[in-house]
């Protein structure tokens, strides 16, 4: 797309696709292969719980990133650790490849199946195992949702990354993407909550993890891995008191770059919201449609805040938060009353993503980290790739952690806008590199931005990365083809342009 604000190098960087995974060929002594395999899960985990038929494999074709959908030999879902350890180890003794998936929630294709490959489902694994108030600890299967770990300790206690998807995401794929959510400001990511997991790894071993093992920090490792290294089939995680007083409000300003300057002031003033979010005028028009909250549709954007903690360190620094939000140009500023206004505020945030479809049938979520500093530049940058692909952009932000999620509007009916929305996407994530951000906040690598980790690593780094995942999987069947961008081998040397051997075998193209 030629524009002013576009160069040609960038264009090919949003475009870039190294390497295209063809469909392998289906010979009879694999399918024999396949089928075996198929009797043997069977014998697992019972008939009624190995899918294949094709109209049964429909719902696990994909996971939130829709673009994406492939079908895999069989889904299975098996109901206990023991049952998942016997599934992985069939895999491994046949050689064929698995994915494992939660809620299939994810936004980065990290769940998307493997052709010929096995899914492993673990959405019947929801037991709560374990939970000790005293220690501040609970142990659950991978299944459990986000928010059922938070139920289950109410209401002296709660769980503190809150993914907006939380309702139904699987605790097992917050581990997996190191997830966040709107209180990750204040009381960190998924990574510091989780204290031991139980693994099968690829070769179909069990292995325990522990959070301050000697050693090197292999649960470190795990977290946030993506399904590379294992399946995680037992989760013990750290929960915290609830606060004694929570207080919110949302403030509307004129423009996004006024309400960062807010969120810039409330740090500066030595104020650790629980959450600062961010919402600009389109994706306020689109969530106060579904909700009906009584946000303002006349302001350029609304900053959604929220103080917790005792109450009287509460209730002073609210004023000041109230006093500071009005200083930087809020011109309203509605405090939530109740728990009920608080519940309404938040569902309006977190209605946003799903709200998108009152203003465009389609849209691409996108998820990049820039420095909270740089927000004004890269927002302007943003609206300036915008005009320049002739779409709308919506912005919804963890504002405090300067995670961004722009939300790309699209017509898929109209001739080649979705590509143009894809690669207006890449370009933004270009705009947060460029800007000392990160490629992903919390959506994960997946299949998605594997291509832009160049963009991040150097190949000394992703030659790392490789090492490690092949110490954890050196017959590369743990979810291949996600997260690291062209598909080695373990054992491969990074340099110069080879012949991967899976394109001798007419497996792969580079593009
Ligand atoms: C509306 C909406 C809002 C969202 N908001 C947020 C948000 O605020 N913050 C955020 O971080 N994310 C958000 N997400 C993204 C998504 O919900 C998270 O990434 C979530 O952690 C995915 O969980 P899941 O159970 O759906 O995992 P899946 O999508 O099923 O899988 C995700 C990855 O985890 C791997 N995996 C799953 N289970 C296991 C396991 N037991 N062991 C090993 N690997 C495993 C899979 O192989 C895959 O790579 C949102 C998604 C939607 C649709």
């Amino acid at each position: 797309m030629p524009s002013p604000h576009t160069t040609a190098s960038d264009a090919a960087f949003a475009r870039r696709r190294l390497v295209h995974i063809a469909p392998q060929a289906r010979n009879n002594s694999r399918m024999h292969a396949g089928q075996e395999l198929v009797e043997r899960l069977r014998s697992v985990v019972g008939e009624e719980h190995v899918l294949t038929h094709p109209d049964a494999l429909a719902t696990y074709r994909s996971d939130g990133l829709l673009h994406y959908r492939q079908t895999p030999l069989a889904a299975v879902l098996p109901g206990t650790a023991a049952e998942v350890q016997a599934v992985v180890a069939a895999c491994h003794d046949a050689g064929v490849p698995w994915v494992a998936r939660g809620s299939g929630t994810g936004l980065s294709g990290g769940a998307l199946p493997v052709a010929e490959g096995v899914l492993i489902v673990l959405a019947r694994m929801r037991r709560i195992l374990a939970v000790d108030l005293d220690e501040g600890e609970v142990v659950v299967e991978p299944g459990v949702t986000n928010l059922g770990i938070s139920r289950v300790v109410a209401p002296t206690h709660f769980y503190p990354p809150d993914p907006s998807s939380q309702i139904v995401c699987s605790i097992g794929g917050n581990v997996a993407e190191n997830s966040g959510g709107a209180h990750c400001f204040k009381y960190g990511f998924t990574t510091n909550y989780v204290i031991g997991l139980d693994v099968v790894l690829p070769s179909g071993q069990t292995v325990e993890l522990q959070r301050d093992a000697p050693g090197y920090d292999l649960l470190g490792a795990f977290v946030g891995s993506e399904g590379t290294l294992g399946v995680a089939t037992r989760i013990r995680l750290r929960v915290v008191p609830a606060p004694e007083s929570v207080r919110t409000l949302v403030a509307f300003f004129e423009t996004t770059v006024a309400a960062g300057e807010a969120v810039s002031a409330i740090v500066s003033a030595g104020l650790l919201p629980g959450a600062i979010e961010m919402m600009d005028r389109l994706s306020i028009k689109a969530a106060e449609q579904a909700t009906g909250a009584g946000y303002r549709l006349d302001a350029g954007a609304a900053l959604l805040v929220e103080l917790d903690g005792p109450h009287d360190e509460c209730s002073s620094q609210f004023e000041q938060l109230v006093d500071l939000c009005t200083g930087a140009g809020a011109r309203d500023v509605r405090v939530a009353l109740s728990q009920e206004e608080r519940e309404l505020l938040w569902q309006t945030r977190k209605a946003a993503f799903a709200a998108m479809g009152r203003v465009a049938p389609a849209y691409y979520v996108q998820d990049g980290v820039i420095p909270r500093t740089r927000l004004a530049e890269v927002l302007a940058r943003i609206d300036e790739l915008a005009t320049d692909y002739g779409l709308s952009v919506a912005n919804v932000f963890h504002a405090g952690d300067g995670n961004l999620h722009p939300l790309v509007c699209y017509d898929s009916g109209r001739p080649g806008e979705a590509a143009r929305a894809e690669e207006l996407a890449g370009m933004i994530i270009k705009a947060c590199v460029d800007a000392d951000g990160s490629i992903t906040g919390e959506h994960g690598v997946g299949v998605d931005k594997r291509d832009y980790m160049p963009a991040m690593f150097g190949a000394d780094d992703l030659d790392t990365f490789q090492r490690l995942r092949c110490a954890f999987d050196p017959r590369g069947l743990a979810n291949p083809g996600k997260v690291m961008p062209t598909p080695r081998l373990c054992g491969e040397v990074p340099g110069p342009y080879r012949e991967h051997p899976l394109e001798r075998e007419g497996v792969a193209t580079r593009l």
